[in-house]
């Protein structure tokens, strides 16, 4: 099985390899996401910052405003400004990567729909992938492994 993830921005510039599966993955279908990615829904795969290595090139992050006041940053191709990953909440060990710049986006399909309440009318979500209208609570949903990976990084 494929562990390792390669992937990169749309100029080349910046190249990236997750050196492990995600822990989990979003579909997100809010309205800041839809804003953000100018799309239906912002797909995510959330890894730990040290398994995203940087091969080539160089991100600059853009501060996004949140309705909560926490921080939302994305990180940028300085060359073509294609969005690679976001930091939410300040949260800096923790990487959202942007699954459709992986070279194999159908590697990673979404473990999760969340905020749905806001989800365009004309997208069909399929039954076997849990939906949320809003968040949801990572403890029921998340495979025993990722829940021990997401310990171990809010531990240090
Ligand atoms: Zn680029
Ligand atoms: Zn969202």
């Amino acid at each position: 099985m494929t562990t390792q993830f390669e992937g990169g921005c749309a100029c080349g510039a910046v190249r990236y390899r997750l050196e492990s599966e995600p822990m989990f993955v979003h579909c997100c279908h809010c309205h800041d996401c839809q804003r953000q990615t100018g799309s239906a829904f912002v797909l995510n795969a959330l890894i730990e910052t040290n398994r995203v290595t940087i091969l080539q090139g160089e991100v600059k992050r853009s501060p996004m405003p949140t309705d909560s006041g926490r921080p939302h940053g994305i990180d940028r191709c300085t060359v073509c400004g294609t969005a690679v990953w976001s930091e939410y909440g300040g949260v800096a060990p923790l990487r959202f990567v942007r699954v459709g710049t992986l070279d194999r986006p159908e590697a990673l399909p979404p473990t999760v729909h969340i905020y749905t309440r806001s989800k365009l009318p004309w997208i069909t979500l399929p039954a076997a992938v849990p939906a949320f209208e809003a968040y949801y609570d990572a403890k029921t949903l998340w495979p025993a492994a990722s829940l021990e990976r997401r310990k171990a990084l809010f531990a240090k």
